[in-house]
Parts: C-alpha cells; sequence; structure tokens
C-alpha cells in the first residue's frame, strides 16, 4: 500500500494533452510540482508543468528522468507503451500499473475482462487474420469493425452492413488485429467514472450522458436526463467490479451503451480521467482530477458531490473554420462569456485542425433545465447543432 505523499512533492504523468494539463492545475492546486513526459515541445501540459521532459514514452533517458523527479508517476494517455510504466513501476509508485492500462489498450482483452466481471458487451469476434473472416458469425451484421489496439475518437473503425464488405473493411484498416462488434440499437449513452485507491476505498461521480457525432464525443449532461434508478445501479455496480478486479488504483472510466429495451452494455474503458468526466471540475466539489491526485498520493478518497447540473460542449478545432475559408479565425469567445455559468476551458493548442479537441466550455446553473436552455445558446452563438 502507498504511504501517503504530502503536497510539495513532485507528481510526474506520461502524456501531455489536455488530460494532463488539467491534472496539472489539480496536482498545482494542492501544493505539489509535477513532471510531464511528452516529446511535444508545445503540448497542453508542457506548457503548464514545473518541469517538462521533452521525449518519447520509450526514451529511456526521458524515463529515468521522469522516475528522478517524480515521487509518483500517473499516465494521462491510454497508449503510454505498458511496459514503459512497468519499468517505472518497478522504482516509484504508478498509478493505474501497467497491467491494468495494457488490458484497456486492446479492445479484446477488454471485452474477456467485461465478460470476466459478469459486465454484458456487445455481441463480437476477433479478426487476426484472413481466414477468421468466413468464421464470423451472420448475426454481428450489420455491424462495426474496430482496431483492437489504438482507437480513439472513431478511428480505426468501419461501420461493416453485410459479409461481403468485410473484407475491404479489414483491408482498409490495414489487416491488422480487429473486432467486428454487432451494431447495437443504442437508447442513449452513458458513461460512469470510478476512483479506488490503493487501500480499496472505491468511490464514483454520478453518470453522465454522452452524445456522440461522427464518433467524438460532443456533449455531455450530468444527471444524465434519460436514465433510470435501476440502469444507474447496474452502471455503478459494473464499473467498480470492473476496477475491484483489476486491483486497479487511479481514475477509471466505463463507457456504456443503453439499448432501447433497457439492457447496459459496456462499450470500452480508459484507465484515466476521461472527456466525459471534464464536467465534474467546474460543476462538482472534487474533480475527476482531484481524485487522479489522490489515488496516487495514497490521500483519502471522499465521494464527489455534483452541486450543480452540469452540460459540457467540446470545442473541436472546426468551430475556427466555420466558413470555407483557408484561414483559421476565432471563435467568439466574448458572446460565449456573456452568458450564465458558462467556464471556458481552453488547452493552449496553436493550431487548430478539424476534429481536434482545442478546449470545452461547461454550463453550470441551479437547474438542469437552465444549464440546458444556457448551453443551447451558447452552441448556437457557436454554430454548433444542438441537441
Ligand atoms: P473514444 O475513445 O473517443 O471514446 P473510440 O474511437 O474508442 O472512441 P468507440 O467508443 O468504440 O470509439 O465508439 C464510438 C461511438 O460509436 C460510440 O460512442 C457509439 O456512439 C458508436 N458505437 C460504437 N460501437 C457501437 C456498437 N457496437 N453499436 C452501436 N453504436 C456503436
Ligand atoms: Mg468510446
Amino acid at each position: 500500500m502507498t504511504s501517503f505523499i504530502a503536497p510539495g512533492a513532485t507528481l510526474g504523468v506520461m502524456g501531455g494533452g489536455q488530460l494532463g494539463r488539467m491534472f496539472v492545475h489539480a496536482a498545482q492546486q494542492m501544493g505539489y510540482s509535477t513532471a510531464v513526459l511528452d516529446a511535444d515541445p508545445a503540448s497542453p501540459a508542457g506548457l503548464v508543468a514545473r518541469h517538462h521532459i521533452q521525449a518519447d514514452y520509450l526514451d529511456e533517458q526521458g524515463l529515468a528522468q521522469l522516475m528522478q523527479l517524480s515521487a509518483a508517476i500517473t499516465t494521462e494517455f491510454e497508449n503510454v507503451p505498458a511496459h514503459a510504466l512497468k519499468m517505472l513501476g518497478a522504482h516509484r509508485p504508478v498509478a493505474p500499473v501497467a497491467q491494468a492500462v495494457a488490458v484497456c489498450q486492446d479492445r479484446a482483452a477488454e471485452k474477456q475482462h467485461f465478460a470476466g466481471c459478469n459486465v454484458p458487451c456487445a455481441p463480437h469476434a476477433v479478426i487476426e487474420d484472413a481466414s477468421q473472416i468466413s468464421a464470423v458469425p451472420d448475426s454481428l451484421f450489420p455491424g462495426i469493425l474496430k482496431t483492437t489496439r489504438l482507437g480513439y475518437d472513431g478511428k480505426g473503425q468501419m461501420r461493416v452492413a453485410t459479409r461481403a464488405d468485410l473484407p475491404v473493411a479489414w483491408a482498409s484498416l490495414g489487416s491488422v488485429s480487429a473486432v467486428l462488434e454487432q451494431q447495437l440499437p443504442l437508447a442513449y449513452e452513458v458513461s460512469v467514472i470510478v476512483a479506488r485507491s490503493a487501500a480499496g476505498q472505491v468511490v464514483h461521480f454520478p453518470l453522465q450522458q454522452n452524445l456522440h457525432r461522427g464518433g467524438i464525443l460532443a456533449v455531455t449532461q450530468v444527471p444524465a436526463p434519460d436514465l433510470t434508478v435501476a440502469v444507474q445501479q447496474r452502471a455503478i455496480d459494473a464499473a467498480e467490479r470492473v476496477a475491484e478486479s483489476l486491483g486497479y488504483v487511479g481514475v477509471l472510466c466505463v463507457e456504456f451503451f443503453v439499448l432501447k429495451d433497457g439492457s447496459l452494455v459496456a462499450n470500452e474503458m480508459a484507465p484515466r480521467p476521461h472527456n466525459s468526466g471534464h464536467y465534474s471540475v467546474d460543476a462538482c466539489d472534487l474533480s475527476q482530477f482531484d481524485l487522479q491526485v489522490r489515488t496516487m498520493t495514497g490521500a483519502p478518497l471522499v465521494a464527489p458531490r455534483l452541486h450543480s447540473p452540469a452540460v459540457m460542449l467540446n470545442l473541436l478545432g472546426d468551430l475556427w473554420f466555420a466558413s470555407d475559408e483557408a484561414a483559421p479565425r476565432e471563435p467568439d469567445w466574448a458572446a460565449v462569456l456573456a452568458l450564465p455559468g458558462v467556464h471556458l476551458h481552453l488547452y493552449g493548442k496553436a493550431t487548430p485542425r478539424r476534429a481536434r479537441k482545442m478546449g470545452h466550455l461547461t454550463v453550470t446553473a441551479a437547474i438542469a433545465e437552465q444549464a440546458r436552455v444556457v448551453a443551447l445558446q451558447a452552441a448556437a452563438v457557436l454554430g454548433l447543432p444542438a441537441f
């Protein structure tokens, strides 16, 4: 068990994206120093941390430097090579551990883990070589073919309407190990974020309801408007079982589909804070990043409380290209900031690109309906579709 690492120590993070940046902010607020490992000199977290080690995830010198600086290490990027975490873990507390991250990096292993925890997931087949294509059952069509590793934001996925389309789809994903999932009739999507300490304490956030556009998270609403009490309890129990059985230490997000018949199906999980939990910074008394700091430092966990209903809108680079002009232009932030309860978060990324996560905004209000009304106004100002 980790003994408590007191403020003043340096906390390390593998990866310098926006999740790392918000982790750094939370750690700094509690009086920790921070070290980020990311090769990009302009990485969002590297820009705000005390130490920025500009090195690749497998650079031995960089990893050694991170280890020397840090009293404990976490990750903000799930595709950090598991063996880099393992190496760090031999010398420092690392949360989550390499083995748990490895399960989340592999869709097939992840689904197997869900099944082992009695958590239903989509009917699927694993395709590792061409010979397995013909063995795929008819019941999986229409389906979605997803690469086993390295997919995110809808990348590494293809819809496959019929069996005849499967060979071409598999080839276009690079003929790499993949999972064909049955396309399910979704009523809505939710996610659950839990945090588990080395002492085995587990706390959770309320369920988030998530709307995706083009495979990318677009809107998160909390409390989840369509959720029933029964589904809520099943999802929390399932996420806690998954964390327990991994012996997990850290923040874990499990994404679920709620189907039209009311059943709950686990989609995937992330061994870190999650985009759908960003609202917690502004709407909860403890954020997912505060809990990440607590789990890695061996601090006590207390249940986070939602103090305000919230709607989170993701701000993708597309917003900078409202018309077909080649040159990007800044969205009208002043108009958005004129609305009540708006918390604007921009990640310090210099170059907007379509589909790139540039920031998000969270609208908080006394009642959910008001948060939704203001979020719709903000969406209209920015040219985002209504939800
Ligand atoms: P991210 O890592 O950004 O969450 P991803 O690229 O790993 O996304 P998934 O979460 O697997 O992708 O899928 C993205 C979205 O596609 C889901 O949130 C859901 O809207 C839709 N989707 C994925 N799998 C299925 C399925 N089996 N049936 C119906 N819809 C699906
Ligand atoms: Mg997903």
